[in-house]
This record gives structure tokens, C-alpha cells and sequence, in this order.
């Protein structure tokens, strides 16, 4: 009997994943990897700083999807099948105990991104998967029963394909694909840091975090909320990048050059935050305004702001005039600034783009296009925020795939 062939391109995170998982649950199957370059699972090793950071710990599925710019919607049903707690239970059942961090990410125990490629490596060869690597696919065909795989190394006949050649900002990484007739939704860089234009906070504050700030783009009507860094060339932390996976299309547009504003304390609205204010002045009369931080924000900030609103060191807190206190107030509201360019962080870079996700059944991550052609992982259009969502959506896609695939 001659067996079915599924063929993957892609040797990374979903393509590892898919191909075990079918061969766990159709050993009948023959399974090839047909991968690029001469490494596999490189972004495994490279991922969450060499730690791996493998999933997040949000079990409600509702709440997981609010971490997805793009794919939000599909993803509720995708994560009806597989989510994070099967991502847990698949890795233990593998002995990988997964650990989680207080800010909700999880690692393996081992804290080392290779215990994870072992469990892979390890899986492929006793379920028999074989791995073609520095094997590129160009091209793919469809004839009646089966694709031909145009490859670096001649062609490949399968009767099903599963792609996860990850995602790219080039879009010719991309042809193959789009040749076969599916739209790929232009592929830009998310996940970034903002960079500013030789400005003062960076040269006296760099190294400082601040631990709740809003961040707006008012041209954009887009903001989010969380710990910030100010780093020697802008800005950076967890509400930076959530806020460049947010806007990555329209701070594309703008070529990374737009204003935006800082409530340094968090969500406070400016009448609140006046109040803070009066009630300092009045609670520290004879005290200096640069040694009383109001609401616990870094001191050396606190005396940036205090002196961006003309407030020096050597009057008292008591002496100074109502107008310059509301002047105060609104820079810790309202504090502009000019985006002059984005920087990579980490080299985690994530794409924004990829596969339509209208042309693809989210039940079997099949193609609605063309029967038998399957999509998973970052190729398609989903991309997450970081602490581990983007993973996430290589387990699920992969794993929902294989289900349908064995
Ligand atoms: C430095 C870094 C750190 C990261 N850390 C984390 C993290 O800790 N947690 C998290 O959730 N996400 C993280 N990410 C994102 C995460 O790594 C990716 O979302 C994930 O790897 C996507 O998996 P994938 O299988 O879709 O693609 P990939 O892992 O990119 O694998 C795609 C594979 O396909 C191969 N390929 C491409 N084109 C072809 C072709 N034509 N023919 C054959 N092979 C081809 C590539 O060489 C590659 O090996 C990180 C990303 C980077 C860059």
C-alpha cells in the first residue's frame, strides 16, 4: 500500500510541532521537513533571550486573544480546540515542566531554549519524521491527487503541504504562495522600540522604568498602558512594544515619525492628578519640591518633570505659584514627544502580515483555496505582543493542522 506523504516546509517552531503531532496520532503517515537553511528550530534557540519563552499563562481564551493585533477574532475559535492549557499539558507530557514568571510568561524549568529543540529532535527521529535541511522550496504545483514541491534539490510529490516558513518584511518571501494564488496582506515589522530625536530625557534619565504610564497616539486614536523604559535612544518596555504591535500599519504609514503623549501616571485624569498636586503642596509647605515625588514616580523624573514646568530646587513646595502647579500637572498628563524612527527589540522582531486570514478555515487551517494546502504559524496574518503569545499561535495552528492532517 503506497502511504500518504505530508510534506512541511519549515523547520521551525509550528512545523516541528505539526509534523509530531501527526506522526503521534498516524504513525501510517511518512513525514518529510523540508527546511532552508542548515538550522533548525532557530528561533526556538534564540527566543525569550535563550530561555524560551514558550507560552503565557492565560488560561481564559477571551483574555488571550486581547494579546493578538491581528487574528483576535480567529484565533477565539482556534484557541477553542488548543490553548494554553493544552500547551502546558503537551509539555509535560514530553517531561518539560513549564514555569511561570510573575509577570505571566512561562519558560521551561531549565530555564534553556535547547530542552525544548532536545524534546523535538528527539520526538522526529523515534516517530521517523525525515528532515531535508539547506533545502528550499521555490515553488509548489497542484496536479490532481498530489503538489510538486520545486526545491533547491530537485521536486518533492506529496500529497498534502503544510507551510510554516514563519513570517519575513521581504515579501518575496512570500512568492511561492502568492503565485498559488493566495493574497499575502503586506508583511511589516512589528513588536519595536520608539526612538527619539537626540531629546534631553534620554541623555539625563536613561535606565529608568517607570512602572504604569499611558502612552498615546492621538493622530491614531491608539494608546496603551504598562511599565516603560527609557532607554539611551527613547523609549522602551512592555507598554512601548504592546503599543508598536497595536499601531504597526499605521506607524508604517507615517514611516515611524509621529507625536505622541505620556500620562506619566498611568490612566489618572488631569483633575486628579492636580489634586495629587495641591494636596503635596499642602501636606510639605516648607518642604523642597525635588525630594517629595508625587505617587512614588522615579525620583530623578519627578525632577525632570518638576523642572520642564520652570519648578526649581530652592523654594519650598508652599511658595509655589498655583498657575506653575497646574503647568506641572499637565506635563505629568500630557508630556509630548516626536517618534524619530523604531528600533528592533532584542532582535525580536515579529511580522505584521501574511496569509489572508479570510482564505483560510481556522477548524483545519486548511486552505479554503486550495484543498490540501495548509498554513500555520507566523506566515499567516497573526502576530502577537511579547511574553509568549506568539509561540502560542505556533502550537495552536500547528496542533489544530495536525489533528485534521492525521
Ligand atoms: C529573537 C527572537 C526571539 C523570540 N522570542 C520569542 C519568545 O520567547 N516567545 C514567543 O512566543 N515568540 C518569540 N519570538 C517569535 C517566535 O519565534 C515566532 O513567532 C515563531 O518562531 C514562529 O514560528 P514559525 O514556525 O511560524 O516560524 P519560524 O520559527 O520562523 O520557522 C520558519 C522556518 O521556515 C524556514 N523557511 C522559510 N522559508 C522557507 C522556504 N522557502 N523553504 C524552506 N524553508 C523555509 C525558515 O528557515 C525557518 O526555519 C521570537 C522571535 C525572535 C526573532
Amino acid at each position: 500500500m503506497i502511504k500518504e506523504k505530508i510534506t512541511i516546509i519549515g523547520g521551525g517552531a509550528s512545523g516541528f510541532f505539526a509534523a509530531i503531532n501527526i506522526a503521534l496520532n498516524n504513525p501510517e503517515i511518512e513525514i518529510e521537513i523540508l527546511e532552508k537553511s542548515t538550522k533548525l528550530l532557530s528561533k526556538v534557540k534564540i527566543s525569550g533571550g535563550g530561555r524560551c519563552n514558550v507560552t503565557h499563562n492565560c488560561p481564559d481564551n477571551n483574555l488571550l486573544t486581547l494579546n493578538y493585533p491581528r487574528g483576535n477574532k480567529e484565533l477565539k475559535q482556534l484557541f477553542a480546540l488548543y490553548n494554553v492549557t493544552d500547551t502546558i499539558t503537551w509539555f509535560e507530557k514530553q517531561g518539560i515542566k513549564l514555569k511561570i514568571e510573575e509577570d505571566g510568561r512561562m519558560f521551561p524549568y531549565s530555564n534553556d531554549s535547547q530542552s525544548i529543540i532536545d524534546c523535538f529532535l528527539n520526538l522526529t527521529k523515534k516517530l521517523k519524521i525525515k528532515i531535508t535541511t539547506q533545502c528550499e522550496v521555490f515553488a509548489i504545483k497542484q496536479n490532481l491527487n498530489s503538489f510538486e514541491i520545486k526545491t533547491n534539490k530537485g521536486i518533492v510529490i506529496s500529497n498534502k503541504i503544510i507551510c510554516c516558513i514563519g513570517g519575513h518584511y521581504n515579501s518575496g518571501h512570500y512568492q511561492f504562495i502568492k503565485n498559488i494564488g493566495h493574497t499575502i496582506k503586506e508583511p511589516i515589522p512589528s513588536l519595536f522600540t520608539f526612538n527619539l530625536n537626540k531629546h534631553l530625557i534620554n541623555k539625563s534619565l536613561q535606565g529608568i522604568s517607570v512602572n504604569n504610564v499611558e502612552i498615546k497616539l492621538n493622530n491614531f486614536n491608539l494608546k496603551s498602558n504598562g511599565a516603560m523604559l527609557i532607554t539611551h535612544w527613547g523609549f522602551s518596555g512592555p507598554a512601548i512594544l504592546k503599543l508598536s504591535a497595536f499601531a504597526a500599519k499605521e506607524l508604517a504609514n507615517c514611516n515611524y515619525s509621529t507625536n505622541f503623549t505620556i500620562n506619566w501616571l498611568g490612566g489618572l485624569r488631569l483633575t486628579e492628578i492636580e489634586t495629587l498636586i495641591f494636596d503635596l503642596q499642602k501636606n510639605k509647605l516648607n518642604a523642597l519640591p525635588y525630594s517629595n515625588p508625587l505617587n512614588n514616580l522615579p525620583k530623578r523624573l519627578w525632577e525632570f518633570l518638576c523642572s520642564q514646568a520652570q519648578i526649581n530646587n530652592d523654594i519650598t513646595l508652599g511658595s509655589i505659584p498655583k498657575k506653575q502647579l497646574i503647568k506641572l500637572a499637565e506635563i505629568i498628563y500630557r508630556n509630548e514627544f516626536a517618534m524619530h524612527g523604531k528600533t528592533t527589540f532584542k532582535e525580536e522582531f515579529v511580522t505584521c502580515g501574511g496569509v489572508d486570514l479570510k482564505e483560510i478555515d481556522f477548524k483545519t487551517m486548511q486552505s479554503k483555496l486550495i484543498p490540501n494546502l495548509f498554513f500555520c504559524g507566523e506566515v499567516i496574518d497573526v502576530d502577537g505582543v511579547t511574553g509568549g503569545f506568539n509561540f502560542q499561535n505556533a502550537w495552536s495552528t500547528a496542533w489544530v493542522c495536525a489533528m485534521a492532517c492525521a
